[in-house]
């Protein structure tokens, strides 16, 4: 399937939920969730209100898979390598989509976004341990040292998104040294440490892919 190009408010709006998908715009009143926009649709009340289970479990399914900025292919891949992980397969499953390289470029505040941070490494702007990976689904491990390349230090939509980090901090499992723009990804979280996700319902995702 086919990357979605369309608005991306719109995505926010079906799952009438903020995915953080469009950067400072999400924090702003113009987010059109802060509006109270109505999901798109003739009637989008009646619509939510019949979702059968099936039907819930995929809008679960859907707003992770947007979250993170995947294709429903990439994101059939991940889970199923979460599937054959010890453990528990949803929590596994965010332990891989946290590990993603453009998240974590996300997460140190590198890009306002998800989608800024993919495009930011698919340019070749970011080192792993001192070489380019320009694979957003690069799987960063423990220890690994993520920072932008030299050359690229003074792009203003970098330095731009690393004011944010003045306002936030980055999460507990990352170092972020701001003005190097260096961080260290000292830990893969566990499902309780992505606090800002907590709503996410990943046991249906898992019933969705049980079917
Ligand atoms: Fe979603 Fe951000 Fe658009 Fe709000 S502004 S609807 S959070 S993408």
């Amino acid at each position: 399937m086919a990357r979605y190009t369309g608005p991306v408010c719109r995505l926010c709006r079906t799952e009438q939920k903020k995915l953080f998908l469009k950067g400072d715009r999400c924090k702003s009143d113009k987010c059109p969730i802060n509006k109270k926009r109505p999901a798109p649709g003739k009637d989008p009340k009646g619509r939510i209100g019949k979702r059968s289970d099936y039907g819930m479990q995929l809008r679960e399914k859907q707003k992770l898979k947007r979250i993170y900025g995947m294709q429903e292919k990439q994101f059939a891949i991940f889970f199923d390598r979460a599937l054959r992980m010890p453990g528990v397969t949803g929590e596994n499953l965010f332990m891989l989509l946290e590990r993603r390289l453009d998240n974590v470029v996300y997460r140190l505040r590198f890009a306002v976004s998800r989608t800024q941070a993919r495009q930011i490494v698919l340019h070749g702007h970011v080192m792993v341990n001192g070489k380019v990976v320009n694979i957003p689904s690069y799987l960063v491990k423990p220890n690994e040292v993520i920072e932008i390349k030299e050359a690229s230090k003074g792009l203003t939509v970098i330095k731009d998104a690393l004011k944010e980090f003045g306002k936030a901090g980055v999460m507990p499992w990352l170092h972020l040294d701001p003005d190097a723009m260096k961080g260290t990804f000292l830990a893969i979280p566990r499902r309780s440490d992505i606090t800002d996700l907590a709503d996410i319902k990943e046991q249906m995702v898992v019933e969705l892919y049980s079917k």
